[in-house]
């Protein structure tokens, strides 16, 4: 990843022009908002910081270690000096000119979750017996009415029962996560939570055009959210922004109960960061067997756009969400911080 890139990427994002997905996560990278936005630091190594620090490539090779030859191919994609990167990052990163912006056909990824959205950034339906519960708004309300709405109701979902929206986080000036939950609430009543941390950044510098929700309750670490027959647990994962929160879910595959995460983010970016990471994965997401992790753009974390596809052909068939189990995707868990680590290392800190 060259200074260039990232200057780019800055550019581009500086100028607000909207153009696939790089409205916010990772956007610019190294000093972009710095410490000025409340620690909201997404600083990196450069890849020679990153090949010529002994201790980061100590910690790279502990996280090969952890991998095994099982998760060896996620170690190498996490443990790298930008760490995982989302689809228009990756693809300014390589050279490539950015995909069309396209609506992704519905998909239920479990009895109780639905992927909602468009290549750029997602949402997350979670079904339950008291009405629905979503996870991010896109944009803004036009994509909430042109995207989510139509979206849900292509899945068989009622767009009227959304009874709460987690926002995952949001960045001032942006509103790629949050943009649509003014248009929800106000539709159809849904309480909006959302991390004072990132609330009190983005209600001060909200677009005219993109108004935005007042959050009608905070999100905390470890806070409970229960609908009908479903409790959610809200776990706190600041670096990406201050407030950014991640969601455990209780899942059914065909009946069967699973765990996965939903990651706001998975930036690291300081030492404060990285405890957090540890204490949610240690504390929340391994005792409750979590095995999967799932992002709000997709393609981050893994082959989003193939999985969903496998989905759709093959409802029937075996969810590729589930590759892991509990144990080895403990390992996942462990091999994202230890390369996390790493990046530290390399940066001095
Ligand atoms: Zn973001």
């Amino acid at each position: 990843m060259s200074k260039r890139i990232f200057g780019m990427v800055a550019a581009v994002c500086v100028a607000a022009v909207i153009q696939v997905g790089l409205a916010a996560q990772g956007r610019g990278g190294r000093g972009g908002r710095g410490a000025a936005a409340g620690g909201d630091d997404e600083a990196v190594p450069t890849e020679k910081q990153f090949a010529e620090s002994a201790e980061a490539q100590r910690l790279v090779a502990e996280a090969m270690k952890i991998a095994g030859s099982d998760l060896a191919p996620q170690a190498k994609m996490f443990c790298t000096a930008t760490g995982p990167l989302r689809l228009a990052l990756a693809r300014q990163a390589a050279g490539l000119p950015p995909v069309p912006n396209a609506t992704i056909e519905p998909t239920r990824v479990f009895d109780n979750m639905y992927f909602i959205g468009m290549t750029s950034q997602n949402t997350w339906a979670i079904t339950t017996s008291a009405g629905i519960i979503l996870i991010d708004t896109m944009n803004s309300a036009d994509e909430a009415r042109d995207v989510i709405v139509p979206s849900m109701q292509k899945a068989g979902l009622d767009p009227a029962q959304i009874k709460y929206i987690v926002i995952s986080h949001g960045h001032p000036g942006q509103s790629d996560h949050t943009g649509g939950a003014l248009y929800l609430q106000k539709t159809y009543g849904a309480k909006v939570l959302m991390n004072p941390a990132d609330s009190s950044l983005v209600l001060p510098t909200q677009r005219p055009d993109r108004p935005l929700a007042t959050p009608d309750m905070a999100a905390a670490d470890g806070q409970k959210l229960t609908l009908g027959d479903t409790t959610l647990t809200l776990v706190h994962i600041p670096g990406h922004t201050p407030g950014t929160m991640g969601v455990i879910v209780p899942v059914k595959q065909r009946g069967t109960p699973h765990a996965v995460i939903v990651l706001g983010a998975s930036q690291m970016p300081t030492r404060a960061s990285l405890q957090q990471f540890e204490h949610v994965f240690n504390d929340f997401a391994k005792p409750q067997k979590v095995e999967a992790a799932v992002n709000m753009h997709a393609q981050g974390l893994q082959d989003d756009f193939a999985q969903l596809e496998t989905l759709r052909k093959n409802p029937n068939g075996p969810n590729p969400y589930l590759q892991y189990g509990p144990e080895r995707f403990s390992r996942w868990m462990d091999i994202m911080l230890e390369c996390g680590r790493a990046r530290l290392a390399a940066m001095g800190r």
